[in-house]
């Protein structure tokens, strides 16, 4: 990234017992819409929260359009913030929260109104402006949450698992909603989720963090098909992982010797003779033929079906192999129901060597 609007280097947060954020460097372009993810408890918040100016960081530093951030307090920065709990006054009309940043900033009686019902109107709230908070559904809340923080025409918004109250139907709508909101307004977004279909659908780039750390940036395909550790390759779930030791190089394969069995993988990185390794094989990589049609040809491996998990028209299959270790197989509907798969039934998996994703990291 060449032009950073956003920089945070070696950016620390230590509470008092917990050290909740460590060393984090991260560069966000102008008018980029980036997504935090990561577990529970991993520092997502505490970014936020500091890029805000809600908490002061103990090391590092935050520059924003080339400012550094240092010591202006939150409610001088251009960094609104939406939260899950919304935090609307239940004591004021809709117009009055939506146009509450601005009696901050003194605007006059009259102007705040006429801004509150421009925005109102921008978020499909039209006629609302006088309604009490309690008489609006939780989709209305939300987007009079959102009018509230975009009033100040902020260069930059965060929110932090803004839609996770929602139900799902309810969800969609309003991510749809936020990304023709991001492409409206063209101000960056940095946006905190649990939820990976989330940050999918919406983010340009993905950042995954563990433990205060930063894991992997990059676009969602990225991290999707070229995790860069484990930590990443499991947390997106869908993805099987071995781990090993190379003993063997040829080309541009390495063979790695796992308790599953020997694998080749494209060795897209150094990797010598000896070395621990780790690769992936992505859930929807495996083809998988029932043990009575015979093993198919390339590497495969002889399980059991565990059990099945439908998501829409996607049916995840685990499979327990001889060796004990646990495979995810995920496939279209139509693509497996002639194999009529039940819990107990031997199968055969395989996979392409060339769909073999070498971890850059082992750990
Ligand atoms: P996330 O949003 O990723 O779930 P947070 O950033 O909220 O995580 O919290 C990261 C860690 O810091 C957690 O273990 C949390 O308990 C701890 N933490 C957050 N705020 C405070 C605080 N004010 N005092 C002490 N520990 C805190
Ligand atoms: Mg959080």
């Amino acid at each position: 990234m060449t032009s950073s609007f956003v920089a945070l280097k070696g950016l620390d947060k230590r509470y008092p017992g917990h050290h909740a954020v460590r060393g984090i460097d991260l560069d966000i372009a102008a008018g980029e819409f980036v997504a935090i993810m990561g577990p529970s408890g991993c520092g997502k918040s505490t970014t936020l929260r500091l890029l805000a100016g809600l908490e002061e960081p103990t090391g590092g530093s935050i520059a924003i359009g080339g400012r550094d951030q240092a010591g202006i307090p939150a409610h001088l920065r251009d960094t609104p913030m939406v939260w899950q709990s919304l935090a609307l006054f239940p004591f004021l009309s809709v117009a009055d929260n939506v146009a509450f940043p601005l009696r901050m900033k003194r605007l006059g009686a009259k102007e705040r109104r006429r801004r509150a019902l421009e925005w109102l109107d921008r978020l499909g709230l039209a006629g609302m402006a006088d309604r009490d908070i309690a008489q609006l559904s939780g989709g209305q809340r939300q987007r009079v949450a959102l009018a509230r923080a975009l009033i100040t025409q902020p260069s930059i918004l965060l929110l932090d698992e803004p839609l996770s109250a929602l139900d799902a139907h309810l969800r969609v709508r309003m991510q749809t909603e936020l990304s023709r909101l991001h492409r409206q307004l063209g101000i960056t977004f940095v946006y905190v989720t649990h939820a990976q279909s989330e940050a999918f659908a919406l983010a340009d780039r993905i950042v995954i963090m563990s433990e205060g750390r930063i894991r992997q940036v990059g676009r969602p395909q990225d991290v999707y098909r070229a995790p860069a550790n484990p930590f990443v390759a499991e947390f997106m779930g869908m993805n099987n992982l071995f781990r090993g030791v190379c003993r063997g190089r040829a080309d541009d394969m390495a063979t790695i010797e796992t308790p599953a069995g020997h694998y080749a993988v494209p060795a897209r990185r150094p990797l010598a003779v000896g070395e621990p390794a780790a690769f992936v094989v992505a859930a929807d990589r495996i083809t998988l033929a029932r043990a009575e049609d015979g093993p198919p040809s390339g590497p495969a491996v002889r399980g059991t079906v565990l059990g099945l998990e439908f998501v829409g028209s996607t049916q995840t299959i685990f499979v327990e192999t001889e060796g004990g270790q646990e495979f995810r197989v995920q496939k279209q509907q139509h693509e497996i129901e002639a194999l009529d798969l039940v819990p107990g039934r031997a199968v055969h998996l395989a996979w392409e060597p060339r769909h073999a994703w070498l971890l850059p990291e082992t750990e």
